[in-house]
């Protein structure tokens, strides 16, 4: 039986000793949120996202814009709050409305405080092994497997789906720390014959227990990024289930990680982690 990699666990640690170090630092950190549009889901995102900065001691200040805001209106807040020395990161909260160009006012997102890591200039750094800001869902991955002491030079890890916030940012993560890495994506023909060879798996597709136990290889590591929500046994509620059969593969696999309580508490840890990063930047 797996060892349950408790993602829980481990973020409560990393902000407790965020909030130690801000606090012996005296620094004051300042995450300035931009939301545009009323989309439900990112009011939950952003309010959990505001509790996990009042914990550690992060000033959540929160821009709350209409939906018929125009692209100039928001770039002109971006590049005033990229030149406010009070704030330490930015984060845009996605998805923007339609007529909006999501590329262009990440772009303009200064580089020092884009904590979100999806500035191009911070995903050519993370390229080319220069400190830059990671995306916090692949960043946090990481961090699960170093704090379980899961060697990563050497192995072999799958990475299952290649998005821009999570798949690629993770196969350069995997790729500097030595690992060999596969990459799959929807036109991977015969999955199985790359998840099989995994010794780290990693998959963030997005798809209800897609990854079987006959796709795993006896005692790999599993990292199940994705988030999806399944009819449940109580009429009407929906559960959170990952994208891999968690009951079959956890006997498998060394290490798994569950859906809720898994890569979902990192990911939030890891933007404390760049907030407070950002804010140690800005003041030297
Ligand atoms: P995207 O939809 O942007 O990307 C999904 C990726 O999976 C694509 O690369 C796609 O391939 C690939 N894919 C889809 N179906 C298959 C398949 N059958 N076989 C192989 N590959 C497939 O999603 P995200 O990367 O944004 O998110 C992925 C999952 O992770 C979602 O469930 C999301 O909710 C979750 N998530 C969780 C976070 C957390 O904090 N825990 C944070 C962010 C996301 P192709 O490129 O060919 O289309």
């Amino acid at each position: 039986m797996a060892e349950i990699i408790d993602g829980k666990k481990l973020a409560k640690k990393i902000r407790q000793e965020l909030k130690e170090e801000v606090i012996k630092e005296n620094l004051h950190p300042r995450l300035a949120v931009i939301l545009v549009g009323d989309d439900e889901a990112s009011k939950i995102y952003i309010r959990n996202k505001s509790r996990a900065c009042e914990d550690v001691g992060i000033e959540f200040i929160e821009h709350i814009l209409p939906t018929n805001t125009t692209m100039e209106e928001l770039l002109e807040l971006i590049n005033k709050l990229n030149n406010d020395n009070e704030v330490s990161g930015i984060l845009l909260q996605s998805p923007l409305p339609g007529h909006m160009n999501i590329k262009t006012a990440f772009e303009t997102i200064n580089p020092e405080k884009d904590v979100d890591g999806f500035n191009p200039i911070n995903i050519g750094r993370l390229e080319m092994n220069e400190p830059a800001f990671v995306s916090c869902t692949p960043y946090g991955v990481i961090r699960m497997l170093e704090e379980y002491n899961i060697d990563i030079e050497g192995k072999t890890a799958v990475v299952i789906g290649r998005s821009n916030i999570v798949g690629k940012p993770l196969i350069q993560l995997l790729l500097n720390k030595n690992a060999t890495v596969i990459v799959t994506h929807s036109r991977t023909k015969n999955l199985e014959n790359y998840t099989r060879q995994a010794d780290i798996l990693v998959s963030a597709i997005g798809k209800a227990k897609y990854i079987k136990a006959d796709m795993v290889k006896e005692g790999a590591v599993v990292i199940d990024v994705g988030i999806n929500r399944i009819k449940g046994d109580v009429p009407g509620k929906k559960v959170l289930v990952g994208d891999t059969d968690y009951s079959e593969v956890s006997k498998k696999a060394s290490y798994i990680t569950p859906v809720p309580g898994g890569v979902g508490p990192m990911t939030i840890a890891m933007l404390m982690h760049n907030v407070v990063k950002a804010e140690k930047l800005k003041n030297k």
